[in-house]
């Protein structure tokens, strides 16, 4: 009986809630604090029916997240995504005795990036391949899983691993996103589908990799594939039953067919030539942050397709809403303001990356302002009721640009940093960006963002016979050209440009707090508390704990695997634990060869882990990958043939395969691969599509016999001249 009381009062007050205009909001919060209480107390639910709720998570339950500490309710813990723990039962004075408490292997060997959501001591956890786990929170012990069955040949598909960044759980189901891009919503007590949508045309190069978030009853997700050529959009569906409510298209369609909106009608006239038949991209693959106060979903907007703004919109103009954060009308995906941090894109510099939200005292003034540190380099600060710029400043190496004129918010762009014709242009930050998906986490009691950052330019190349392929990128950028120099003093000048570190920014002074330098990119994403912690973990295999005021680091253990995803804290069994999927993979395992390697040769272990003070749970050893045995067969092709093979390899293979056939550390390293030792096995797997399942589909579309044996040819000429420099002294 009172549990249906309760329910009734909780309902009640979400649809108050969902009747007023979203603006006034704020008066209501008073009245919210009242239906929290009632709603938040899974635990009571218990006591009159003999059985919790789970996963009871609504609105009323995530805008009061700081009344459950124990809890990490969504994405980025609240609706701010700030990724702040306000828990303090591990802090700086006493992280030196954190140990593991639990760890879970996960049935895959690929990246893994997700953040983990707990309720009342339940874990929802998604893994590469856009699996789902349940785990007890306090044991590790599995509840239940779920494998959507994603075609493994859907993998030649996304740019940058088969990762998933997390589920989103409310009222009692788990939702969750599917590489092939269907969203799914799971039933929280056993995992079983109770409905699926397909968001995206199953025929189109679509993904999904990011969060579905949630609010209202709307499960709002986005998808990937800029870099093969899509349309970007972001979709709103009914929580109950997966209806489509609304869409929000990003980018403009064909101009002679009726616009979608207003917007898309305003946005086409930004743009020039035929876009459409590109796809444009503009793809929301990662942040969307709900605002209960404004009413509003803010979304990152991906990069152009193709990249290449010269060959994708030849007349230039800014090519709205690539590389912007939209805010849209939550209630009906209308479009409300727009801020673009690079206009005309062309360097794929996302706008994607996490959003934070903040009340910032600035100039002695309170604002709402929402941040982002997207892969062009600069840190910005806007007013999030209007979109208004209000600061930025570089925190990475950057030479694009030379500022943010802060009159109109526009970029001071370096006249050289375009590339069109013959010659390149080597500019700083390159495609995978001074800051990617990695989450940032905001701590309000030091006033800093935690950020990490890597510097690695890039030598963008035109490519001036662009044809759009089948399979595989359509940047309309020469990866071949691009390719790492094998002169081991060019390399070496190359490799000691890349950087990686932990930023601790000052959001208000944008300026530099302190910073820790390590070996190598793609470092993990972070978490902060109460307890004065930063918590990351690196892409060289390893846990650290620092002190949130000043840097200091605190602990560390060896994680045995690249970490990439950030850690989360919660509370099970009346202990506070940190805990973080751990996994090497991404984009620096695959694409940009050795530099993924620089940090270490770490392999992928995946496993989720989970810390407390006293654990005293043993990492079984391992995890360092092992050394490439080179044993190429001889062969003595001409130089033409190494070259073409070359030039198709960068075309075809390097976005998985690695940069000068270097594996990062995910996939095998074809310079040892026994397939390179007949002519019949590797044409069985890239013309037959014989290891289809493991997403080395047949590429027969692209390739013929003669192509396959002259990639062949430049795999064993690169094995030789890896061998030839191993031993050189
Ligand atoms: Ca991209």
């Amino acid at each position: 009986m009172k549990h249906t009381i309760r329910q009734s009062i909780c309902t009640t007050g979400q649809e108050a809630l969902r009747k007023s205009q979203r603006r006034m909001a704020a008066t209501l919060l008073p009245a919210l604090a009242f239906v929290v209480v009632a709603c938040g107390t899974g635990e009571d639910d218990s006591q009159d029916s003999g059985q919790a709720a789970v996963a009871a998570v609504d609105g009323a339950r995530i805008m009061a997240a700081d009344s459950e500490p124990g809890n990490w309710l969504t994405h980025g813990r609240n609706y701010d995504e700030q990724r702040y723990s306000p828990l303090t039962a591990i802090n700086a004075d006493n992280a030196a005795k954190l140990g593991l408490a639990w760890y879970y292997d996960l049935d895959t060997k690929r990246g893994q990036e997700a953040t983990p959501i707990v309720v009342d001591g339940r874990m929802f956890v998604s893994t590469a391949w856009s699996m789902v786990k349940a785990l007890d929170a306090a044991t590790g012990e599995l509840l239940w899983a779920y494998d959507p069955q994603v075609p493994g040949t859907k993998a030649v598909e996304v740019c940058c691993d088969v990762v998933n960044r997390g589920v989103a759980v409310w009222k009692g189901r788990v939702y969750v996103g599917t590489l092939d891009g269907r969203l799914i919503a799971l039933d929280a007590a056993n995992g079983e589908p109770v409905w699926t949508v397909q968001t995206t045309v199953p025929a189109l190069p679509y993904s999904i990799t990011g969060a579905p978030r949630i609010f209202d009853d709307k499960v709002v997700i986005g998808n990937g594939g800029a870099e093969f050529g899509v349309r970007g959009y972001v979709s709103a569906y009914d929580t109950d039953d997966g209806e489509l409510l609304w869409r929000f298209h990003t980018v403009p369609g064909d101009p002679s067919k009726p616009f979608e909106s207003k917007a898309m009608e305003l946005a086409a006239k930004t743009w020039t030539g035929e876009w459409w038949t590109m796809g444009g991209g503009g793809t929301v693959w990662d942040a969307i942050v709900f605002d209960p106060v404004l009413g509003l979903v803010y979304i990152g907007v991906g990069n152009g397709a193709p990249w290449n703004q010269a060959i994708r919109s030849p007349g230039g103009g800014d090519n709205l809403f690539l590389a912007s954060i939209v805010a849209l009308d939550a209630d009906t995906g209308e479009y409300v303001w727009h801020y673009q941090t690079t206009p005309g894109e062309t360097w794929d510099y996302t706008a994607t990356q996490p959003l934070i939200l903040a009340d910032l005292e600035i100039d002695g003034i309170t604002r709402k302002v929402i941040m982002q540190a997207p892969k062009n380099g600069f840190f910005y600060v806007l007013d999030r009721e209007t979109g208004e710029f209000i600061s930025a400043k570089p925190f990475a190496t950057v030479t694009w640009a030379s500022g943010i004129d802060p009159e109109t918010g526009r970029p001071i762009e370096n006249p050289t940093a375009r590339y069109s014709g013959p010659a390149p242009s080597f500019v700083a930050p390159g495609p995978v960006g001074a800051h990617s998906w990695q989450p940032m986490a905001y701590n309000p009691q030091t006033g800093l963002v935690y950020i990490p950052v890597q510097d690695a330019a890039f030598p963008y190349f035109a490519d001036n016979n662009y044809e759009r392929t089948e399979l595989g990128f359509n940047t309309g950028v020469d990866f071949n050209s691009a390719s790492m120099p094998q002169i081991p003093e060019v390399k070496a000048q190359i490799m000691s440009g890349v950087k990686g570190f932990l930023l601790a920014w000052d959001p208000v002074a944008q300026a530099e707090a302190w910073r820790v330098d390590y070996p190598g990119p793609s470092n993990g994403g972070v978490l902060t508390t109460a307890g004065n912690l930063v918590v990351q973990g690196t892409a060289g295999g390893e846990l650290i704990a620092y002190r949130a005021d000043n840097g200091q680091r605190l602990w560390s253990t060896p994680a045995r695997t690249g970490v990439l995803a950030a850690p989360v804290s919660y509370e099970a069994g009346g202990e506070q634990y940190i805990a973080v999927a751990a996994g090497w993979g991404g984009v620096f395992a695959l694409a940009p060869g050795e530099i993924g390697l620089l940090s270490g040769r770490v392999g992928n272990v995946s496993r989720i882990l989970a810390y407390k003070l006293g654990g005293n749970v043993e990492l079984p050893p391992g995890g360092a990958l092992a050394e490439l045995a080179f044993n190429p067969p001889e062969l003595e092709p001409s130089d033409e043939t190494v070259a073409q093979g070359m030039f198709l390899f960068h075309r075809h293979c390097v976005v998985c395969h690695g940069d000068a056939a270097v594996s990062g550390g995910l996939l095998p390293d074809l310079r040892a691969s026994p397939a390179i030792a007949s002519p019949e096995a590797f044409q069985a797997i890239v013309l037959e599509g014989v290891r289809g399942d493991l997403g080395m589909v047949s590429y027969a579309a692209e390739l013929d016999g003669d192509d396959a044996e002259a990639i062949r040819a430049y795999l064993i000429a690169r094995a030789h001249e890896s061998l030839a420099l191993a031993d050189a002294p």
